[in-house]
């Protein structure tokens, strides 16, 4: 291994979920001696503070122009704006990367990394067992025989434990596009360059989803492929505040931890649908319901339209919820201090969407989790966690598969019992996870390795 420090570029999609891990991703390699360029546009600057703090000589941001909001809505917005200036920018720099490190969404980078002949590096926020399914559609582009049926299966007989899937359970990139489509045709060219790519990184762990990453080898035809997570950091690692992940916490986080601080062990609910999913007012209405009648304790944080997509009824609380269940239930409107909540102790069970990240972090935390997929991979995600970690129950299935009110309530209650296996399992899951990432671990070594791999480049160029 060379000793020189190699310089690379990552860059990171920016949506919560995308940013956030790539983040914890900077934060590791910065801690094996690389220097890395991180390109974000500046409304997301203020999230590199807490490492930029921290690594000031080895860490610089590269601010990205930002685009207008006409070209906000187009597909290609980032391509179309970042591409010339990276390219500008790697040619006018004195020591430019070694190495791209780029989110799954930007595909087109593969391309910019050809061109200036440097190798690209997937790194996927998703789960292997995600990233493996978007490969298996782009590349072999199965069909269903009557799209307009929702519970039309797409046959996927080679996929790993998942021969078919229902319609409305496919991710909506790969449905809503008709083939041919520009749009089409820009994702599909995504897809096969992230197939193309170097490497891929995967904020998983073998312990588990060791089946998906191995499908992934066998996708791509090479062994460059690192499962390095979970990348968030752990309890005893002070570099990052839990809190700041993603923004500032909408409510006071003292308060937070005093209310938490007062509830008995593995007694509180803790209902979030991540970043970007808002509730249509029936999901709303059923599930304040169910929380209602349920009786448990839980903290509940509503995700509110933002003003330029159209309200309705949508991420609407019904009148009178928040006195009725007054002391008994946390509601947070905005932005949670997710991690840090996850980690309390009287936290027991994770109602959740399935993010790729909300389904790691409630794994690390070692809490039981109720599954409510929304969309994208998250119903994927979901099978895992229920038929092959046996860590979660399902409750519910986007806009088809409304849990009424009584079998909520019923189910968050069970989901309390200290004796259901799936709350032991998540005690052995959680154990398992930290063993991979501390030293010696199986993330630990594929993360070295995959730094190791960025040293060599160094002796290359
Ligand atoms: N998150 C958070 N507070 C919130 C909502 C989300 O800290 O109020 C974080 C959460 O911890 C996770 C990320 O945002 O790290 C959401 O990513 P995920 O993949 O779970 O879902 P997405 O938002 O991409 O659908």
């Amino acid at each position: 291994m060379s000793t020189a420090k190699p310089h690379i570029l990552l860059y990171p999609f920016p949506d919560s979920g995308h940013i956030i891990p790539l983040l914890d991703l900077t934060r590791l390699l910065l801690t094996r001696g690389l220097t890395v360029t991180v390109s974000v546009t500046p409304e997301n600057l203020p999230l590199l503070g807490p490492l930029l703090s921290r690594h000031v000589s080895s860490l610089n941001p590269l601010l990205l122009p930002s685009p207008d909001t006409q070209s906000n809505r187009r597909r290609t917005f980032y391509r179309d704006l970042h591409y010339p200036f990276l390219l500008q920018w790697f040619k006018s720099h004195t020591s430019p990367p070694v190495a791209i490190v780029s989110d799954f969404f930007l595909g087109w980078t593969h391309q910019l990394a050809c061109q200036v002949g440097v190798p690209r590096v997937v790194f996927s926020p998703s789960g292997a067992i995600g990233l493996s399914m978007f490969f298996t559609l782009w590349k072999d582009l199965p069909k269903v025989d009557d799209p307009s049926d929702i519970n039309s299966l797409l046959s996927i007989p080679d996929f790993p434990n998942c021969p078919a899937l229902p319609w409305y359970q496919v991710p909506q990139l790969y449905r809503l596009f008709k083939e041919g489509d520009p749009d089409w045709e820009f994702h599909r060219n995504g897809c096969m360059d992230n197939i193309a790519s170097w490497g891929i990184v995967l904020n998983t762990s073998t312990c588990l989803e060791q089946v998906y990453i191995d499908h992934i080898k066998k996708q791509v035809g090479h062994d460059r492929v690192w499962a390095v997570g979970p990348v968030l950091p752990t309890q005893n690692d002070d570099s990052t505040a839990p809190t700041d992940r993603g923004g500032p916490s909408s409510v006071p986080c003292h308060e937070l931890m005093k209310w938490l601080d007062a509830r008995k062990e593995g007694s509180v609910v803790y209902v979030s649908f991540g970043s970007r999913v808002v509730l249509t007012s029936k999901q709303m209405d059923e599930l304040a319901a169910g929380l209602e009648k349920s009786g448990v304790h839980f903290i509940w944080c509503v995700r509110q339209p933002k003003e330029n997509r159209v309200a309705g009824d949508y991420g609407k609380i019904s009148n009178g919820f928040e006195d009725r269940v007054a002391g008994r239930g946390y509601i947070i409107k905005g932005w949670a201090p997710q991690v840090s909540i996850l980690r309390h102790p009287a936290v027991g069970t994770f109602l959740t969407h399935c993010g790729w990240n909300s389904t790691l972090e409630g794994i690390a935390a070692g809490v039981m989790m109720l599954t409510w997929p929304m969309g994208a991979e998250q119903f994927l995600n979901a099978q895992l966690l229920v038929e092959q970690l046996r860590v979660g129950i399902r409750v519910g299935e986007g806009s088809q598969n409304i849990p009424e009110s009584a079998v909520l309530a019923s189910l968050l209650a069970e989901a309390l019992n200290v004796t259901r296996p799936e709350r032991l399992r998540a005690k052995e899951l959680h154990d398992a996870v930290l063993g991979a990432v501390v030293k010696g671990g199986s993330s630990d070594k594929d993360l070295n390795e995959f730094a190791d791999s960025l040293y060599e480049l160094k002796c290359d160029y």
